[in-house]
């Protein structure tokens, strides 16, 4: 699933080639969105916050998307401010496309959308924990919300998003794998949570910042990560076979990757 840096990514690329271009074609293939025309109104900007994509238009509406297990977002070049004939535009699979006169942008997969006013969007983000990767983040409240969650699991507690946004799977892993913190530990017997979230910050950041998505700096194929998908492949630290196990209730539980010897508990 895509997390904070991904979205950050994503925000970056289409900020690039939307902001202040007027939308000349605009199609969603999604029930609720059915007859909505944002052709004529102007992107003002385009954010991310925790795992949505938020753009601002100048009509005062938010065109919200989220990419959900395996949502992207696709760039390609517009003639005369519409898709190309043979564009992906054009598969089932893309179910939100806007152009400008230069370039069409297009949300395949997309795992939800919608259309609200911009003003409403504080009460909705508001339900939200602090994005992990936002300028103002402030890492001792941030601790202060997941050490309030008690014996709730430190793998859980770090995924959801109304505790803090922005952290999924990969990112929990790699920083509780940094913190030698099993994923099952109840969360206020994590040492320094203020540096945990401070430490998934920075390799979100370091991420965002990379030729392409890494969670170690590295972008060579299998390096990108210390835990996170290397089942039975040896520690990199230690040698021992890196393990899984689900955290959260089903179905909504996810993997969590960990070495058995250096996260003991
Ligand atoms: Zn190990």
């Amino acid at each position: 699933m895509p997390e904070g840096d991904i979205l950050r990514r994503v925000a970056l690329r289409l900020s690039q080639v939307l902001v202040d271009q007027t939308i000349t074609y605009c199609l969603f293939r999604w029930p609720s969105l059915a007859g909505a025309d944002l052709t004529g109104q102007t992107v003002e900007r385009v954010d991310a916050y925790g795992k949505h994509l938020l753009m601002r238009l100048d009509s005062g509406l938010t065109f919200r998307s989220h990419l959900r297990m395996d949502g992207a977002w696709l760039v390609e070049k517009a003639v005369d401010g519409s898709p190309a004939s043979g564009s992906r535009a054009e598969r089932w699979t893309a179910r939100a496309v806007l152009a400008n006169q230069s370039w069409v942008v297009i949300g395949q997969r997309l795992g939800m959308a919608d259309l609200l006013r911009s003003r409403d969007l504080e009460r909705l983000t508001g339900r939200l924990g602090p994005d992990v990767m936002a300028e103002d983040f402030d890492p001792d409240q941030a601790a202060g919300r997941v050490a309030a969650q008690g014996d709730r699991g430190i793998g859980t507690t770090l995924l959801d998003q109304t505790v803090v946004a922005g952290i999924g799977t990969i990112y929990m892993a790699e920083s509780l794998f940094e913190w030698r913190v099993r994923p099952d530990r109840p969360a206020n017997r994590v040492p320094d949570l203020p540096g945990l979230l401070a430490y998934a910050r920075r390799l979100l950041w370091r991420s965002v910042n990379a030729r392409t998505p890494t969670a170690t700096g590295l972008t060579g194929r299998g390096q990108t990560s210390l835990a996170h998908g290397r089942e039975h492949q040896p520690c990199r630290r230690c040698s021992t076979p890196i393990a899984v196990m689900r955290v959260g209730v089903p179905p909504l539980d996810r993997p969590a990757f960990y070495c058995p010897t250096c996260q003991p508990s």
